[in-house]
């Protein structure tokens, strides 16, 4: 008999981190660990209760509001002190692969883990607000259609580590130490990079609460965004223990359509995942929640589908705002971005409805700032890579 092998789809993923390998260094990264995590650690390490409590309390502040990364700099803790927390435990960021600027100020970075995966996070300055897209998993399980790193497959969960660390990165890069209360260039944070936030509940609620902490990093719950593609049973959850603003990726409003370009609709259909939404907590007129809508000729963009999303809108009395995202192609895709005229209709349909549909400007085009992009153009370039993945694939053939 031969083994079934699983089907390909809307699957729960079980995603195993790797073990950091033996040899590398032994010390403890403090980034990504929780205050009283670090009070917990520190007890391990040999302090006693006391001291424990008020050297993670410095810890913290050095870490989180000064950036400090070198424990000898750490001029509040007795010099001896130092030394022994250096041996011990380490401040690490993720390694940066490649930086990127585009000329309008978008910058890009590839980043890459202890256990050598590639990820990105993409920082876009605005007039009023800098945003900063996390990613919150080496790849994705979802397998929508129209997305370059749904087309990936997932390697693994991102640590909550590595979920901050994109954030401390920005912020070395913005020279943006210490936290300031006013005036940030990065003030926002949107879980827009790769990977599905929703799957990788915990690291990403561990991690979003390290980056609100008022006496670190400082971002308010009101500045930062969480984008789910509708892992429905996840949603209250997300409200309930990070209570950041919520985004959905509906992008299609027909069963069909959605089916097809957002498989993980065939698992939680567009009537349950709008129901998560109408409960979802905190949502009120004053926090709306956010309708991404990718805008694909001939598939999703006709004025039949922007009048039926008003009623779907409506019929789940959501307080919404949609987003038009004009789609971003890549090399292999089947779909085209809808035209501009085309755009503009589908927006006015929503808008004179009273809800607001902004389309939102493509950025960073110069340096593939979609998500996903400058991975893949990584993974091109290496052609021993390329190689090695034609040997096995004759292999499996042969
Ligand atoms: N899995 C989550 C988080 C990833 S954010 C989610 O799906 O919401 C993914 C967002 O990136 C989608 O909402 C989509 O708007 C955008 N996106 C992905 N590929 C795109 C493309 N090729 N062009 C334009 N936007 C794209």
């Amino acid at each position: 008999m031969h083994a079934v092998l699983p089907l390909p789809g809307p699957i729960d993923p079980v995603p195993v981190p790797r073990p950091k390998p033996a040899d590398e260094d032994a010390r403890v990264n403090l980034i990504g660990i929780s205050k009283a995590g670090i009070r917990e650690v520190l007890i391990g390490a040999g302090l006693d209760e006391r001291q424990a409590r008020l050297r993670a309390k410095q810890l913290w502040h050095q870490i989180y509001n000064r950036g400090q990364r070198d424990f000898s700099a750490m001029s509040d803790i007795a010099k001896p002190q130092r030394a022994w927390l250096a041996e011990r435990f380490e401040i690490a960021r993720p390694e940066i692969v490649v930086e990127q600027v585009s000329t309008d100020g978008t910058r890009k970075w590839l980043l890459k883990t202890h256990d050598g995966h590639d990820y990105e996070m993409v920082f876009i300055p605005d007039a009023d607000r800098g945003t900063l897209c996390v990613s919150s998993q080496v790849g994705c399980t979802l397998n929508c259609r129209f997305c370059h790193p749904g087309t990936m497959r997932l390697v693994r969960n991102l640590e909550p580590g590595e979920i901050v660390g994109q954030v401390m990165l920005a912020r070395d890069a913005l020279g943006e130490w210490p936290s300031q209360p006013e005036g940030r260039m990065l003030s926002n944070i949107v879980m827009m990079g790769m990977g599905e936030p929703l799957y990788n509940f915990d690291n990403v609620r561990d991690a979003l609460k390290i980056v609100m902490d008022g006496d670190g990093l400082g971002l308010s719950r009101r500045r930062i965004t969480l984008s789910t593609s509708g892992v429905v049973p996840m949603m209250a959850r997300a409200g309930e223990e990070i209570g950041v603003n919520l985004a959905v990726s509906l992008h299609a409003v027909t069963k069909e359509v959605r089916d097809e370009i957002v498989p993980l609709n065939r698992k939680y259909g567009i009537e349950a995942l709008l129901e998560a939404c109408a409960a979802y907590p905190g949502a009120n007129n004053a926090r709306r929640i956010t309708f991404e809508y990718v805008m694909l000729k001939d598939k999703n963009d006709s004025d039949a589908d922007a009048r039926e999303l008003v009623r779907l809108l409506r019929k789940h009395k959501l307080p919404a705002k949609v987003n038009l995202i004009p789609f971003n192609p890549w090399p292999g895709t089947d779909y085209e971005c809808s035209d501009e005229t085309r755009i503009q209709s589908f927006s006015n349909i929503i808008f004179e409805a009273g809800i607001s549909a902004p389309v939102r400007r493509p950025r960073g085009r110069d340096i593939m700032a979609a998500c996903g992009q400058l991975k893949s153009a990584a993974e091109k370039k290496s052609r021993a890579e390329l190689d090695r993945i034609a040997e096995q694939k004759q292999a499996q053939l042969g």
